[in-house]
């Protein structure tokens, strides 16, 4: 050990990752390969892109590749590159630590799930890939050079805790890595990483596309005047193929799911792969993928999208977010275009029309995509609309121009069956005479199920959308209507369901029984002054004897309290208490009220019923010991 050498601890977080990584039930070690050329491939460009402003990084006629050594005799297996490199901060940054927030909570996961899958996919979405070296290594050596400095770093490590770091020689910039492989072992898919056949298969399996040569050397006899001479080659291993210029045909699913790994640092296989092309005015090529599962910072406020931007097979950009719409940021892929300027900044990208044509096409090209799945791969859809739906709904008001078609999108679990619905389905099943889509808001299904304002839905054979998501209100709420069909909450006492004979026939009732609950009606607001701004008459109620509901620009009580758990400060929304003139418990209270204006026991029921409509759509009471008294008196006298 040279200078400067220290011992340092891994990350609490690093530490309990590479355990889970070293005692691996993932299947194939052999991609700690893939995840280090894929490491070498971005610090190349890396240093392509660094070399833009500072040109003599490169020296002229200096192949930028990735080169794989194997040593039978020390059972190592040694990956190069001539890329950027990093410095000895860099280092401790970059190998010791897992900054990505939520770390300590997947490792929470991880260790609960006993799974293979489980597994796959969490460590997939964090994308840990230099740790997958401790499943075929038990000890990793990290020799590197940063461009444009003169001192290298060197790092090692056994994954057991801790790492060494020291300052160490290294000819030419970039980095090496060399693992110091486990004994091999079929059961455990160790194969002989040390075996140039091995390599090689591994390379065209997850690799053949990086852009750089990656390079091996190769042993030749030949044979001359009888005497045997060797020789030593440099051959290329991959095709460095542009896999989006490929003919679709010559290309497997496999080398699509692997490129997009690559692009991703997503370990699981795509949920869709787009591969499009666009001519015309401007022309440009895409392969877009839409992921599986969703990075975990895809819903943080400064969550980074974008798509990969080359020009003429060079990556031009790494990440250029106007490529797509917001919305659609959790969208991976590559776009090139001959048309755009090789030497063209990210700021003039930015709000280049060439640019929002692109991203025109392409929001059109995925949301076509995801209709198609909808309609040929409903249960696929579902998949992606439980992981992704939430940035969906975010383009209904953001992408105004492909407003209908978001919206057909959409599923909503309904009073229809178990299974999600679109609004589609729900227009094709409505029924002749029914006009308007309904929807309901709640905690959950059975809530909704049991909400008083459904009655009325049912007996007409109405289907009500039941929306649980808090956030599908304020959607449907902006969205306003599909297919010219006004879409209604339910709950909202401006929403009715009734035809014109039955309007009139309750109008001439109402004229009636109006006249005989208006002094009752009258005692019931005053009692319930502070809670309700109106008693009514329900028209609709069925078996309950009263519920709320709100005024049309009243927000639901879901919302309400979603928005006050959220710390919004609310005024409080006064609703409109509706009594059900036909059940029992109204007429007992009218024949008491007549009887005895100032019976004690009215009030105690004005309470109970506005207790009871808060707690059938699923609020909780404004006073639950209040509640909880009047109740056990009931009980008491009931019995
Ligand atoms: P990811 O590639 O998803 O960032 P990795 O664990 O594969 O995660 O790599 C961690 C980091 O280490 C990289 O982001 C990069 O900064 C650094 N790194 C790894 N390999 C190299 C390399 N060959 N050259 C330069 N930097 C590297
Ligand atoms: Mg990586």
């Amino acid at each position: 050990m040279s200078a400067k050498a220290e011992t340092m601890n891994f990350q609490a977080e690093t530490k309990q990752l590479l355990e889970l990584m070293i005692h691996s039930i993932y299947s194939s070690k052999d991609i700690f390969l893939r995840e280090l050329i894929s490491n070498a491939s971005d610090a190349l460009d890396k240093l392509r892109f660094e070399a833009v402003t500072k040109k003599d990084l490169i020296k002229e006629g200096e192949t930028l590749h990735i080169r794989i050594e194997a040593d039978k005799d020390k059972k190592t297996i040694t990956i190069h590159d001539n890329g950027i490199g990093m410095s000895r901060d860099e280092v401790i940054e970059n190998i010791g630590t897992i900054a990505k927030s939520g770390t300590r909570e997947m490792l929470q996961k991880l260790q609960k799930s006993k799974k293979k899958e489980d597994f796959e996919n969490l460590i997939g979405q964090f994308g840990v890939g230099f740790y997958s070296t401790f499943m075929a290594a038990d000890k990793v050596t990290l020799l590197t050079k940063r461009a444009g400095e003169d001192s290298a770093t060197q790092w090692e490590s056994a994954g057991a805790g801790t790492y060494e770091i020291f300052d160490a020689e290294k000819d030419a910039r970039g980095t090496s890595i060399t693992l110091h492989l486990k004994p091999s072992d079929k059961d455990e898919a160790l194969d002989d990483f040390t075996e140039d056949w091995v390599i090689k298969k591994i390379v065209k399996q997850y690799s053949d596309f990086i852009s750089y040569p990656i390079l091996m050397k190769e042993e030749t006899e030949e044979e001359k005047d009888g005497k045997k001479t060797k020789i030593v080659e440099d051959v290329t291993i991959n095709s460095m193929k542009p896999i989006w210029i490929r003919p679709k045909s010559e290309v497997s699913d496999k080398d699509y799911n692997e490129f997009y790994k690559h692009i991703s640092h997503d370990w699981n296989d795509p949920l869709k792969t787009i591969l499009f092309s666009a001519e015309g005015r401007i022309e440009y090529k895409a392969l877009l993928y839409v992921p599986s599962k969703p990075a975990f910072d895809l819903f943080f406020q400064n969550a980074k999208g974008g798509l990969r931007l080359y020009v003429k097979k060079i990556l031009i950009l790494e990440a250029l977010e106007d490529l797509l719409p917001r919305y659609l940021r959790f969208v991976k892929g590559v776009v090139e275009s001959p048309d755009v300027p090789l030497n063209i900044s990210r700021e003039m990208l930015q709000k280049n029309q060439m640019v929002l044509q692109i991203q025109k096409g392409l929001a059109k090209k995925i949301l076509d995509s995801l209709k198609e799945m909808l309609e040929k791969e409903k249960e696929k859809y579902e998949s992606f609309f439980k992981e992704f739906g939430a940035a969906i709904k975010e383009g209904i008001n953001s992408d105004f121009e492909n407003r209908e078609k978001i919206a057909s999108l959409l599923l909503f679990h309904s009073s229809n069956s178990q299974s999600l619905t679109t609004l589609k389905e729900y227009i094709d099943r409505m029924k002749s005479e029914q006009k308007d889509i309904y929807f309901l808001t709640g905690d959950s299904r059975e809530i909704v199920e049991n909400s008083p304002h459904l009655e009325s839905y049912k007996s007409k054979g109405y289907e009500v959308l039941y929306l649980l998501d808090p956030v599908d209100e304020f959607v449907l709420d902006s969205l306003q209507e599909f297919d010219k069909k006004k879409i209604k909450n339910a709950s909202k006492s401006t929403t009715d369901i009734a035809t014109e004979e039955e309007k009139k026939k309750t109008e001439e009732k109402m004229k009636t029984e109006g006249k005989k609950f208006e002094d009752l009606i009258k005692y019931i607001s005053e009692k319930l002054s502070e809670e309700v701004k109106e008693v009514k008459i329900s028209t609709k109620l069925v078996s309950a004897p009263a519920c709320i509901v709100g005024d049309e620009n009243d927000v639901s009580p879901h919302l309400e309290r979603l928005l006050k758990q959220h710390g919004d400060k609310l005024p409080k929304t006064k609703r409109i208490l509706e009594i059900n003139p036909e059940h029992t418990v109204i007429k007992k209270m009218l024949d008491r009220f007549t009887k005895d204006k100032n019976d004690p026991l009215l009030a105690d029921y004005a309470e109970l019923l506005y207790d009871y409509s808060l707690l059938a759509e699923g609020a909780a009471v404004t006073n639950p010991v209040k509640f909880t008294g009047l109740l056990s008196q009931l009980m008491d006298k009931a019995i």
